[in-house]
């Protein structure tokens, strides 16, 4: 039985549970349980707050875990990063007040920093040789220079929306996030079965997101030219229709891709048209 780790609540939690769902394990979860036995497999489900998760996992207190890079690499924590989940994204940088005179990352020496991830900065400002004072906050870091508390800031972005509003610039982006797996250091062979097993299944849900299973009728003549349009997997499946005039045509397509392929396609004679969700895709 493998135990997870996941975020109680917040930013990750409902895409982190809609995953765990996709991949058959779903559980009911009180409001107040720390612990919770998820249907359909044989997994527990350690619901904390996201800070805990990488200790959690490192001291094997869970087997697993799902929580953003940031927080594992803010925590050091001895883990294997065993696949990344593609949610949860964003970026750590530093901002300074849109007025400072900044022209280079020399700017931070002898300026005071506010952030919540003291760790992976002064990493950071070790490894380019600059000094600057760092002050650990966990509130709302963005108002630290408008209050006169700090010179800059280091914190997540991800619209840059918050910085605006406060009158900062992002200057340098540090460390891209997003939610990830990882792993205890120490799993034994039947848990790494498990991990396995879990770790397919995650990837063919999150290579199906954002992709569309389009069939369509097309004259026959037409073929060629819409094989030039669209993509697929192998290649299109092409089937007969009982009027030899016209084949059906199936191909899985990028979702950013659809409306453009789509309008291509309808100009050379595709007709009846049908845009399917695609739930997995196993390799
Ligand atoms: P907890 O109560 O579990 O400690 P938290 O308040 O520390 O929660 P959340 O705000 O829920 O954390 O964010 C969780 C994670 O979501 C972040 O650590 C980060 O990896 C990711 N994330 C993605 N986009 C953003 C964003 N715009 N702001 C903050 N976090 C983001
Ligand atoms: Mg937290």
């Amino acid at each position: 039985m493998l135990r997870i780790a996941i975020q109680a609540k917040g930013r990750l939690n409902e895409k982190t549970m809609s995953l765990l769902a996709d991949a058959g394990i779903s559980a009911s979860v009180g409001s107040r349980s720390l612990i919770a036995h998820a249907k359909g497999a044989d997994v527990d489900l350690l619901l904390l707050r996201d800070d805990d998760i990488p200790q959690a996992v490192a001291m094997g207190t869970a087997d697993i875990g799902i929580v953003g890079l940031n927080e594992v690499e803010e925590k050091n924590a001895n883990v294997e990063r065993v696949m990344d989940l593609g949610f949860g994204g964003c970026r750590i940088s530093l901002a300074v007040p849109r007025e400072a005179d900044y022209k280079g990352l020399e700017w931070f020496n002898g300026k005071r920093i506010a952030t919540s991830y003291p760790a992976i900065l002064s990493r950071f400002l070790d490894k380019n040789g600059i000094k600057a004072k760092i002050h650990t906050i966990t509130g709302s870091v963005e108002i630290a220079p408008a209050i006169g508390m700090a010179d800059a800031i280091f914190d997540i972005v991800s619209s840059g929306g918050t910085l605006v509003q406060n009158g900062l610039v992002e200057v340098e982006s540090v460390l891209e996030s997003q939610a990830v797996l990882i792993a205890t250091p120490e799993l034994s062979e039947e848990k790494r079965e498990e991990l396995d097993n879990l770790c397919f299944r995650f990837r063919s849900i999150i290579e199906s997101r954002g992709m569309k299973y389009v069939l369509l009728n097309l004259p026959k003549s037409s073929l060629d030219k819409a094989l030039t349009i669209l993509p697929s997997m192998k290649s299109p499946t092409v089937l007969h229709l009982a009027d030899p005039d016209w084949l059906s045509i199936h191909a899985v397509i990028p979702e950013s891709q659809l409306w453009e392929r789509i309008s291509r396609l309808k100009a050379i004679g595709a007709e009846d048209i049908l845009v399917l969700v695609l739930e997995n895709i196993v390799k």
